[in-house]
């Protein structure tokens, strides 16, 4: 299997290239081909199996194939994940394949002032990376507008639900389309992950590497 039979466009496939990958990881083949699908998806993958990717390129091309009407963005990709820490991880790698196509991604955590945040979600972005508590203020401010949001994704889930931080998800998910392609991954699959992902999945492709 190679990036380009996963029909990955050429600027993505440059971008990949000059980060040094020369195959797709096992969670990147079979998940790649599930979203451009459209089906939620529903995967079991630990940290390190190269997961970010395999979520970010096909949501970055999916939304290069259709540019943003409006002419202030507002972001078409909802990524939720537990840290800060995981945030600037999976906002580098976003970043470096929106830029590509002239997508915009920004990081959204708790923690630190949120004005320039603001300012940011302000000036209009396609992508975002956000730790939930600070996203659902910023949906309650009316500061960030969620509803044309078409994908989210809910990063390290598991670590999420440990963190107490699954009555903003839910809350966060109030504000989204119900009309969305939902991803889950998950270094466990245990009864509480099954029930969470009940709630926000529909009828999802399961996937474990
Ligand atoms: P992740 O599981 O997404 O945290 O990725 C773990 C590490 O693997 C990161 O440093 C990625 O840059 C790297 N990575 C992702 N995909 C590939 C690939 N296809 N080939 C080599 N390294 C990769």
């Amino acid at each position: 299997m190679s990036f380009e039979s996963l029909g990955l466009r050429a600027e993505l496939l440059s971008a990949i290239a000059s980060r040094g990958y020369t195959e797709p990881t096992p969670i990147q083949t079979e998940a790649i081909p599930v979203i451009f699908e459209g089906c939620d998806l529903l995967a079991g993958a630990q940290t390190g199996t190269g997961k970010t990717a395999a979520f970010a390129l096909p949501i970055v091309q999916r939304l290069a194939e259709h540019p943003p009407r409006q002419k202030r963005r507002a972001p078409r990709a909802l990524v939720l994940v537990p840290t800060r820490e995981l945030a600037a991880q999976v906002s580098e790698q976003m970043n470096n394949f929106a830029r590509r196509v002239a997508l915009r991604s920004t990081m959204i955590y708790g923690g630190v002032t949120i004005q320039a945040q603001i300012e940011r979600l302000h000036r209009g972005v396609d992508i975002v990376v956000a730790t939930p508590g600070r996203l659902l203020d910023h949906a309650e401010r009316g500061t960030v507008n969620l509803s044309l949001i078409e994908f989210l994704v809910l990063d390290e889930a598991d670590r999420m639900l440990d963190l107490g931080f699954i009555d903003a998800i839910k809350a966060v998910a109030e504000y989204l389309p119900a009309k969305r392609q939902t991803l889950l991954f998950s270094a466990t699959y245990s009864q509480s992950i099954k029930q969470f992902a009940d709630q926000l999945l529909d009828h999802p492709r399961r996937i474990v590497v």
